[in-house]
């Protein structure tokens, strides 16, 4: 069975009901992720992500779902890089246990920086230099992000993907560009989960 991965930017937030509602009615595993900006699309203008229609489209999309309730979980398909089904520190393994390989045999830290090897095929231990690479992307536990220590979501959003974080910021120890939206979606991924649970409780006993 395919599993679908939508890719939410400005551009598009305003069909994703439409979307969502197919991957539904066809009972496809699924999760929306937000566009991330590489070196091909920053031109795109309007790819970037606009705050309020995303927000708008993640809202008019979670009515499709509330009624169409799949059997399976949605917490940790429906909130970009966050998990909220499962407790963690980093939002991803870049630079812990990540590697990505080129068509050249060369190996970068992330699908996102190809340009940007530290390795490539014939070295001896890449995995040990990408551990120890100080220079490219740097993976921050949440809980060394500013702005993310207090927060309530901390250890199920874990502060945003850091390359992101980087491309608005400079910096990789903030919260996530994409705070705001996080924050607003949040709650209601939480109330669809407990509203499925309901559904399929009969099933699920
Ligand atoms: S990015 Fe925002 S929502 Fe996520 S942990 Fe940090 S402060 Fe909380």
């Amino acid at each position: 069975m395919p599993d679908i991965s939508i890719t939410v930017s400005g551009r598009n937030a305003e069909g994703l009901p439409e979307i969502i509602a197919w991957v539904l009615e066809r009972n496809l595993p699924f999760s929306v992720n937000f566009c991330r900006q590489n070196d091909l699309s920053v031109t795109h203008g309007d790819l970037k992500l606009d705050e309020e229609k995303i927000i708008e489209g993640m809202m008019a999309a979670f009515e499709v779902i509330e009624n169409n309730l799949p059997e399976r979980s949605l917490l940790a398909s429906l909130t970009d890089r966050a998990n909220l089904a499962i407790p963690h520190m980093k939002t991803c393994s870049v630079g812990q246990d990540y590697l990505v390989f080129d068509q050249h045999g060369r190996v970068a830290k992330c699908q996102m920086k190809m340009n940007e090897a530290v390795a490539d095929i014939n070295t001896e231990d890449p995995l040990t230099l990408i551990r120890e690479d100080q220079i490219g992307i740097q993976n921050i536990s949440v809980e060394g992000k500013e702005g993310c220590r207090d927060c309530q979501w901390k250890y199920w959003c874990t502060g945003g993907c850091p390359l992101e974080t980087y491309r608005a910021t400079g910096r990789y120890d903030l919260q996530s560009p994409n705070c705001n939206i996080y924050k607003a979606i949040f709650p209601e991924v939480l109330r669809l989960e407990g509203l499925r649970l309901l559904k399929h409780a009969g099933e699920l006993a």
